[in-house]
């Protein structure tokens, strides 16, 4: 089934079979003849380096193939079938907790892996699984062979322990790194593993002085010169050579005097695994210090690549002000050439800028961290560009404990002469904006201002920072927001709105125009809205004043004609919704114009002015009286009950009216004739004006100082027409 799968699949299972299988029997074989327990455990840890390149589900075959030669071993050294199928499975259960450990952390194994990290998870590992291996077998071995429980679980988990990180390195860096091996300094790494072999064969050797510490020499050699790959290979090299030689009773532990043959083991173990734990860290240190190193120059390559290459100015500036850095784009963009700009050059900065830079760059050099200034520096050619530069103080590459300046600068000259231009005309349009005689807002689509320019300050004495930020309800309170708010909607939906508003400041009620008009972004959407609002109230006052004057007789200070003529109709409908009874008399004085010719014309005035204050208080609240020209008046009143009230009325007021006036030059005495028309509701203003004239007319041919009435729509009683709307009956009274 694994030949049909994958053809070429079948060598690592040889391999995994062999190795296993091999290595087995040669712990095995060794520790029985020096009747010990157990010797350095290698047939886990050399199926690591395979184990940890695929998932487990992919991997079984390779820890089978593994068991079975771990099979064949026990069982060619004569050992129980059923004693060697319990121990299998701890062997396999170690070497599954150590790859899948190290697998999960490293899915891929590759240079940049950093080996650090590497190492502790498959010590880890490697601790945890020995532990588990060792009870296990602890356990089997107590009940199988009678060992004790303690010296059986020291002894395997030693010999597990230091096997697997021995085993298990060598088996990764093989199957990583081989092919860099060999290709590299594969002659180097055999002559200085030769002289490992030799001094340690030499140290297993010496028939009398124990000289074993002798092999860290070359060991450290072989570590410092091919990093991880000699540590492997030399730890592998003096594990062999002294578990070798202390099983055939040579080497320096058996110089050891009245130690039995299994504490030689154990010492040799002990030896084997402190001699790992010394190589180890330091093959991890170096390894880890290449590897950083590399990424170092890795990075400075593509930094200096990209520096070289960039339109911006780099530079690399010295605390004495030399830079070790310019970036060849100094030419393109100031025409200097790079030699041009090693040293300091503050004369290509423009005179208005080199205090500033100069303070900038001292505070940089005192405080640390990056600053930016945009300031002009001198092209080749005489001009000045505007560079914007950004600055950090870093520690100097050169290691000897100054600070240098990282610069990047780049030409914004373009953006800095339209964002001036920009400057100007923004300056420009607020002196104008501050100095138009209105209000003028803008209002975001949360109803905050965003800008209000200084001639509020004149209209409510509000300043412009206090009212930005804040909303149309704060600013104006909740009444006057109220009414602001449907055109302020309005606008936000697109319309243009203009409305007048009335509000105090200050004690003043004041009147407003405004017009709100849509802020649009570049798609058309109403992204706020602008207010203009201009103070009017001087304009109201004086439209207010000239209503006043059109309205008023000069004269006597009465309502004029006109006025009388825009208030009848209101006046009359008022009538006829309230079923008033309307009144309408026509004052005028008699022989008048003999008063002008005999007393003259301003004579004439006083009685005219007299009469019309005489009228004025003989009407009540919301009755009008008004001068119609020349000497007539006119009474017009709606809340008049009954007929009786209004001929009462009538002819009190004709009484009232004999008044004598004191002229100064002449007493006056004047006599009045009154016509009154009265209705209930059915006449116009024209035709109710007729009536009274009519009656005012009669009155006259009657013979003056009298007063008639016409009534029109009344009932019979009380002396109406009785429905004759065509000939209104005529009520002829005699004054006196
Ligand atoms: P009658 O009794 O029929 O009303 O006779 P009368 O003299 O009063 O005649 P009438 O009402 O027609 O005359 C009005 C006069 O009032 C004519 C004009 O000279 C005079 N008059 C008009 N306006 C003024 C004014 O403003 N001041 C003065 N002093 N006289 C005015
Ligand atoms: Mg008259």
């Amino acid at each position: 089934m694994l030949a049909r799968r994958d053809p070429h699949g079948l060598w690592p299972l040889f391999a995994a079979f062999a190795l296993s299988g091999g290595l087995s029997f040669y712990a095995l074989a060794l520790a029985r003849a020096n009747h010990s327990p157990v010797a350095l455990w290698l047939a886990n840890g050399v199926l690591i380096g395979w184990l940890v390149q695929k998932p487990l589900a992919q991997t079984w075959p390779v820890l089978v193939a593994a068991f079975l030669g771990f099979l064949v071993a026990k069982l060619s050294l004569g050992d129980s079938i059923a004693q060697t199928m319990l121990i299998g499975p701890f062997h396999t259960l170690e070497t599954v907790i150590v790859s899948e450990s190290i697998r999960r952390r490293f899915p891929q194994i590759t240079q940049d892996t950093r080996f650090i990290d590497l190492a502790r998870t498959g010590m880890i590992g490697a601790l945890i699984g020995s532990v588990l291996c060792a009870l296990g077998l602890m356990c089997i071995l107590h009940l199988w062979t009678q060992v004790g429980v303690l010296m059986a679980l020291n002894t395997q988990f030693r010999a597990h322990f230091v096997g697997m990180v021995i085993a298990g390195s060598a088996s990764l860096v093989l199957t990583h790194h081989l092919r860099r091996v060999l290709s590299g300094k594969a002659w180097a790494l055999v002559r200085d593993l030769g002289v490992l072999v030799a001094v340690t064969a030499g140290v297993c050797m010496e028939p009398r002085v124990p000289l074993v510490f002798l092999v860290y020499l070359p060991l450290l050699w072989v570590v410092y010169r091919h990093r991880f790959t000699g540590m492997v290979f030399g730890m592998v090299i003096i594990a062999l050579g002294v578990s070798l030689a202390t099983t055939l009773d040579v080497g320096p532990f058996n110089l050891v005097v009245g130690a039995t043959p299994a504490f030689r083991i154990v010492m040799g173990q002990v030896f084997i695994g402190v001699t790992c734990f010394v190589a180890l860290p330091v093959a991890l240190v170096l390894s880890e210090q290449d590897r950083m190193r590399k990424q170092m120059q890795e990075s400075e390559l593509r930094y200096r690549m990209l520096a070289d290459h960039s339109g911006d100015l780099v530079m690399r500036i010295r605390p004495n002000g030399d830079r070790m850095y310019v970036s060849p784009s100094v030419k393109e963009l100031l025409g200097w050439e790079v030699e041009d700009f090693q040293k300091p050059r503050p004369d290509l900065i423009h005179p208005d800028d080199r205090e500033r830079i100069a303070a900038e760059v001292v505070k940089l050099r005192m405080e640390g961290g990056t600053t930016n200034a945009t300031y002009r520096l001198r092209h080749k050619d005489g001009h000045y560009l505007w560079i914007e530069a950004f600055a950090r103080l870093v520690p100097s590459p050169d290691d000897d404990g100054t600070m240098d300046i990282i610069y990047t600068g780049r030409d914004v000259t373009e953006r800095v002469l339209i964002e001036h231009a920009l400057m100007e005309s923004q300056g420009q349009l607020r002196t104008v904006t501050d100095n138009i005689p209105a209000v003028i807002a803008r209002i975001d689509m949360n109803e905050r201002y965003t800008y209000v320019n200084r001639y509020v300050e004149q209209v409510s004495g509000e300043i412009p920072v206090e009212i930005i930020g804040k909303t149309v309800r704060e600013i104006r309170g909740n009444a006057l927001y109220e009414r602001l708010k449907p055109y302020l909607y309005r606008a936000y939906d697109g319309e243009s709105v203009m409305f007048e508003y009335a509000a105090e400041y200050r004690g003043r009620p004041l009147h407003f125009q405004c017009h709100y008009v849509p802020d649009r972004d570049t798609r058309g959407k109403v992204r706020g809205v602008y207010a203009l609002t201009t103070e009017i109230t001087h304009i109201k006052n004086a439209e207010r004043e000239l209503l006043r004057l059109a309205h008023q007789d000069m004269l006597t200070g009465l309502a004029n004609r006109r006025y009388f003529s825009e208030r009848v109709p209101n006046f009359l409908m008022q009538a006829q919704q309230g079923n008033a009874i309307i009144l309408l008399a026509l004052v005028d004085i008699d022989n008048f114009k003999a008063i002008n010719d005999t007393y003259g014309h301003a004579v004439g005035d006083v009685v005219l002015t007299e009469v019309g204050q005489c009228l004025q208080k003989l009407v009540r609240e919301g009755e009008i009286v008004a001068r119609l020209g020349g000497d007539e008046f006119v009474v017009l009143c709606n809340d008049i009950t009954s007929l009786k009230q209004a001929k009462a009325f009538v002819q009190s007021l004709w009484e009232r009216l004999h008044i004598t006036i004191d002229a100064g030059v002449a007493q006056v005495t004047v006599n009045m004739s009154v016509g009154a028309a009265i209705c209930r509701n059915e006449l116009s203003d024209d035709a109710l004006m007729k009536l009274a004239d009519d009656a005012l007319y009669k009155a006259k041919e009657a013979g003056r100082d009298t007063y008639r009435f016409l009534t029109h729509g009344l009932g019979n009683g009380g002396g109406d027409d009785g429905g004759n709307h065509g000939s209104p009956e005529i009520k002829l009274r005699q004054a006196r």
